[in-house]
């Protein structure tokens, strides 16, 4: 689950990441957002507010949060990452017309990787599922 931007700050500096405003702004805007955004997203929504802020800035620092659990990078094969601040276990419905992501749960998956490691004998890490389809605006 997602902790708070504070306790989230508290871990990266335990593993001697330094803590700077524009850190501060990009965790706490991921963490407020459901809108799963790409750097480049995250970007037009700060640079109004902190305008030193590059891209570069905010990519860097998003790898950082990666590295250190704080953020999931979700990869869909197009070109640009989207990030994600909610570790909990859920599952991501793509619209095909307006790329917007919604998250929904669905706990009885997990025994598929039970299953998975029973007929192979895998040590599963875990498993992704994405569905695709049209969102509620799109469809009408
Ligand atoms: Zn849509
Ligand atoms: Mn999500």
């Amino acid at each position: 689950m997602a902790a708070n931007v504070h306790s989230a700050l508290e871990q990266l500096k335990m593993n001697g990441v330094r803590m700077t405003p524009q850190r501060h702004a990009i965790l706490g805007y991921l963490m407020d957002t459901k809108s799963h955004p790409t750097a480049d997203e995250i970007y037009k929504a700060l640079s109004p507010t902190y305008p030193s802020m590059s891209v570069a800035t905010i990519y860097n620092n998003l790898r950082l949060f990666v590295e250190a659990g704080l953020v999931r990078e979700l990869t869909y094969g197009d070109d640009s990452s989207r990030f994600d601040a909610d570790l909990s276990d859920h599952y991501h419905a793509i619209c095909k017309n307006c790329g917007q992501i919604v998250d929904f749960g669905y706990p009885p998956l997990l025994e598929v990787e039970k299953v998975a490691s029973k007929e192979t004998g895998f040590v599963v890490h875990g498993h992704r599922m994405e569905i695709y389809g049209l969102c509620t605006t799109c469809n009408t």
